[in-house]
């Protein structure tokens, strides 16, 4: 979404806050006649020494923009930046630490910094009313935005989450060859993504001018004018950022890698419910895996490994992960568990990993299980639907024991701290959590149609 796609908008608003920055002061360095030995090297000629404020407000006055720098008189080796604007002598303690800065934003010069200040000045002192008005009627419907996310929401609404949904084709008998099996999955898949995703937002210099995104107005200043959000490239004022909706769309060009990349930002960007990843692997382990002995357990070469989340990252969903690429079905399975422990937030995240270990210490059984699914509820949506896939799949591995041996015991061992980890990786937690995480997944996978 190119940001000059607004300045066509019309509307005396929009032109007017730009035109303001055009008419801001402009900064006029107020010089110090002679050479001052006390000069830091990365001050000019603006730097004075110390001077008492009245001599600075003697030397500034009369022109709107002047400025200097003067050494403190109270505090030596301090440094106030003293700016005229509005007909009277701004005071501003003046750091660096490689770049200059008074407040959040750094510069690379003074001049800058000056720049910048006397535009916000100056506009928020014109526009002030203005400024606070201007995200209460924002065009963001006008770009699209809106009409996706009334579709989300009628969407939402009728998925309430509350209401535990099945896998239909779990307790089908009829489905026993995994060919057929494969072909059930399929149908199960939703095409349409729903989830909602905050905007992932940066400050953002940007050059040349600007307009907001959400609200239509002008992003003022010289640098750091407003933010974008490095998913989706959406351009909004700070203030404006608060106030857009959890509607990030991944753009696909932004997101460079499957592997490694946030679940929820994953699945809006491919508009899928779930990892295509997860999907891909599981299907293919049923169609040929179920019966291989110690499944998930003994591991695949690592080289071969890394090569699927290569291909992954490089192909997507075109990734080849056949037979005829991979006959080693234990490559595939360790690029899942790969897959899984390599998110930035785990399935079960930081956020909810206390209360799924907590609720596995609970001693009566059935306490647990309410534990476990209270806690479940409360897991994004994107982490909810990819968890209630992997659990039904791993309790029909669990039924090929027989020539597997993969029970739901020692899938939990193998799948505990991939799909937990403690928000602050702490050798001893992790010790004393495994017990309760084999716990946690291994109550998943016995008790899938329940909690899910
Ligand atoms: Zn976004
Ligand atoms: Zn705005």
């Amino acid at each position: 979404m190119a940001a000059s796609s607004n300045s066509s908008l019309s509307g005396s608003s929009v032109s007017s806050v730009y035109q303001l920055q055009q008419e801001a002061p402009r900064p006029k360095r107020i010089t110090c006649p002679q050479e001052m030995e006390s000069r830091p090297k990365y001050y000019g000629r603006e730097f004075h020494g110390i001077i008492p404020r009245e001599y600075a407000d003697e030397l500034l006055a009369g022109a709107e923009g002047a400025y200097l720098i003067r050494e403190s008189q109270r505090q030596p080796g301090t440094h106030t930046l003293a700016l005229r604007f509005g007909h009277q002598t701004l005071n501003y303690r003046l750091f660096y630490d490689g770049k200059h800065f008074v407040g959040e934003k750094r510069f690379e010069s003074v001049h800058d910094l000056v720049t910048d200040a006397l535009i916000t000045l100056y506009i928020e002192t014109k526009a002030a009313e203005y400024i606070a008005k201007m995200t209460t009627n924002p065009i963001y419907e006008h770009l699209g935005y809106t009409s996706l996310l009334k579709d989300k929401m009628v969407h939402r609404l009728s998925q309430g989450r509350t209401e535990p949904r099945r896998v239909t084709f779990q307790r089908d008998e009829r489905i026993s060859s995994p060919l057929v099996r494969r072909s059930a999955l399929k149908d199960t898949q939703e095409k349409q993504c729903s989830y909602e995703k905050i905007h992932n937002f940066k400050v953002h210099t940007f050059r040349g001018p600007h307009w907001c995104e959400y609200c239509a107005n002008f992003m003022w200043g010289l640098i750091a004018q407003g933010v974008r959000c490095s998913d989706c490239g959406l351009n909004v004022h700070k203030q404006c950022s608060k106030l857009v909706p959890s509607d990030c769309q991944p753009d696909l060009r932004r997101i460079k890698k499957v592997f490694s990349c946030d679940l929820t930002t994953l699945v809006k960007a491919h508009n899928t419910t779930r990892p295509m990843v997860v999907d891909m692997c599981i299907q293919e382990i049923e169609l040929r895996g179920m019966k291989s002995e110690g499944l998930y357990r003994v591991s695949g070469f690592s080289e071969h490994i890394e090569d699927v989340r290569l291909s992954f990252d490089r192909d997507g969903e075109k990734a080849d992960i056949s037979a005829s690429a991979y006959a080693d079905i234990n490559i595939i399975a360790g690029a899942l568990k790969l897959y899984l422990r390599d998110l930035p937030i785990p399935v079960i995240t930081f956020d909810l990993y206390s209360k799924f270990i907590q609720a596995a210490k609970l001693p009566n059984a059935e306490s647990r299980l309410e534990g476990i699914h209270e806690s479940l509820l409360q897991l994004p949506p994107a982490h909810y639907e990819t968890l209630r896939y992997l659990m039904a799949h791993l309790k029909r591995v669990t039924l090929f024991e027989k020539d597997n041996l993969m029970n739901s015991e020692n899938l939990g061992i193998v799948f505990g701290p991939t799909l937990m980890q403690p928000p602050e990786l702490n050798a001893l937690t992790t010790l004393n959590d495994m017990r309760q995480q084999k716990l946690v997944v291994q109550l998943m996978i016995e008790h899938e149609d329940v909690l899910f």
